[in-house]
C-alpha cells in the first residue's frame, strides 16, 4: 500500500478555512516549514519569528536533535501506557528533582493540564491536612490555562462571565501586594499560586521582594506556594526557573512550553510532604509517554549543558537593546522582562501586528503589549 507523506496545507485546493472551529482570528500566511528563528509559508515567504509557538520552541523551529530523538524513540516505544514504568519518563523525571528543590513529578501534556494537576493536588492536600480548605488564592491578569478550573484559577480581564458557573475557590489579589493576599486569607485557604512573571498579561513580573515576602507569608500561615513556571521555566528567563532570581523555594511547581521544545510536554513537580497523590486520583493516557518524555530529556540535556543559560542571558541583553532602539526610534512604549521574555509597548499593537510590509514580516499579538519570546 502507498502512503501519501505530503502536507495538505502545500496546496491551498486541499483544504477550507471552515473546517476548523473559530477560536482564533489568524492572519492569512499558511506555514510550511521552520527553522531556527525562521519560518516559511507556502508561498516561501520568510519571516522572522517573535513568537516562537508562543514560547515554546526553546531550541528554536525543529532543531535536527529533537527530529532525531522523535524518530529514534518512535521506532522503538511511542506508548506503552500511563500505568506502566518507560525509562525516558522516569530519566526525565530524576533530571529534573536533581535540578530543583522538588522530589517528585508527574508529566502532562499542556501547561493547563499541569495546572489542573497541581490545583487537585492542593486541594487534596488542604482535604488531608488542612482540614477540608481548598481556596486557592490566584491575581489579577493571572494566566494558568483554558480548562474551566483553570480559567477560574485565572485573573484574566474579560473572562469573569465566561462559561458560567466558574468553578469557585480562586479569589484574586493583586501582584506585589502582599496586603491583598493577607486580606484573603481564610480557614478555606489552602495554597497561594502566581507565575513569578506574568506572560500573558503582557510580561509583568513578581518582584524578588514580593515573591520572598509571600514565601515567608505562605509558610507562617502553613499554605502552599504554587509557581505556575509554564512559560518562565525551562531557561526563558536566563535561570532555569524564573523563581531562582527570587531565592526562594515554592512548594509546587508547573511546567510546560519550552519543557518539550514544541512538542506536547508538560510538568507538575512537588515536594515530598505535598505528594499525596494516590493511584486512581490522577492520570491520563498520554501522561510520561515515552515519545515526549525521550525529547523533553534531550531539550534538558540542551538547556542545562555549560553556557546555555549565559547565552539565554546574552541573547536577552541584545533582545532588549534592539527593542530600546526601536522602541526610541518609533516612540513606542517601555521595553521590559527578563532575557528570552521581552514586551514592547506598542500602541494600536492590533494594526501594527496585521500590517505586513512586502520586505519585512513580524508577527505578535493584538495586544497593547508585544511580547518576544523568541
Ligand atoms: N500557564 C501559563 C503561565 C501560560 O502562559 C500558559 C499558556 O500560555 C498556560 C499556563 C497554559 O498552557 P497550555 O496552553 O499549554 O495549556
Amino acid at each position: 500500500m502507498e502512503f501519501n507523506c505530503g502536507t495538505p496545507l502545500d496546496d491551498a485546493a486541499d483544504f477550507s478555512p471552515d473546517a476548523l472551529m473559530h477560536v482564533a482570528d489568524r492572519p492569512p500566511p499558511v506555514f510550511v516549514r521552520g527553522q531556527g528563528s525562521w519560518l516559511w509559508d507556502r508561498e516561501g515567504r520568510r519571516y522572522l519569528d517573535f513568537v516562537q509557538g508562543w514560547a515554546v520552541n526553546a531550541l528554536g523551529h525543529s532543531p535536527a536533535l529533537i527530529a532525531q530523538t522523535l524518530a529514534a524513540q518512535a521506532a522503538t516505544l511511542i506508548s506503552p501506557g500511563p500505568g506502566y514504568w518507560n525509562a525516558p519518563s522516569a530519566r526525565l523525571a530524576s533530571r529534573l528533582v536533581a535540578h530543583s528543590c522538588f522530589d517528585r513529578v508527574f508529566f502532562a501534556s499542556s501547561g493547563a493540564e499541569a495546572n489542573e494537576g497541581a490545583i487537585k493536588l492542593a486541594r487534596k492536600f488542604g482535604a488531608l491536612h488542612r482540614d477540608g480548605a481548598y481556596e486557592i488564592i490566584g491575581f489579577d491578569q493571572g494566566f494558568h490555562g483554558r480548562t474551566l478550573a483553570t480559567m477560574s484559577a485565572s485573573g484574566k480581564p474579560g473572562w469573569e462571565a465566561l462559561f458560567a458557573p466558574k468553578v469557585p475557590g480562586f479569589p484574586k489579589a493583586k501582584l506585589n501586594d502582599l496586603a491583598s493576599v493577607e486580606v484573603l486569607i481564610t480557614g478555606k485557604t489552602v495554597a497561594v499560586m502566581l507565575e513569578p512573571i506574568q506572560g500573558e498579561a503582557g510580561v509583568r513580573p513578581a518582584s524578588d521582594e514580593f515573591l520572598r515576602d509571600l514565601r515567608k507569608l505562605t509558610r507562617e500561615r502553613g499554605l502552599l506556594l504554587m509557581c505556575d513556571e509554564v512559560q518562565t521555566g525551562m531557561g526563558r528567563t536566563g535561570k532555569l526557573f524564573a523563581h531562582e532570581y527570587a531565592g526562594i523555594e515554592p512548594d509546587v511547581m508547573t511546567l510546560g512550553k519550552g519543557i518539550g521544545g514544541g512538542v506536547p510536554l508538560a510538568a507538575l513537580l512537588a515536594s515530598e510532604e505535598v505528594c499525596c497523590f494516590e493511584p486512581g486520583d490522577q492520570g491520563g493516557t498520554y501522561n510520561g509517554n515515552p515519545l515526549m518524555a525521550a525529547v523533553g530529556e534531550a531539550v534538558f540535556g540542551v538547556i542545562t549543558a555549560p553556557g546555555f543559560l549565559d547565552e539565554v542571558v546574552a541573547g536577552g541583553e541584545r533582545l532588549a537593546a534592539g527593542l530600546a532602539q526601536l522602541s526610541a526610534r518609533h516612540a513606542l512604549g517601555d521595553v521590559r522582562g527578563e532575557s528570552c521574555l521581552e514586551p514592547c509597548e506598542v500602541e494600536h499593537a492590533a494594526r501594527v501586528t496585521r500590517h505586513v510590509s512586502p520586505r519585512s514580516r513580524v508577527f505578535g499579538r493584538a495586544h497593547s503589549r508585544v511580547p518576544c519570546a523568541p
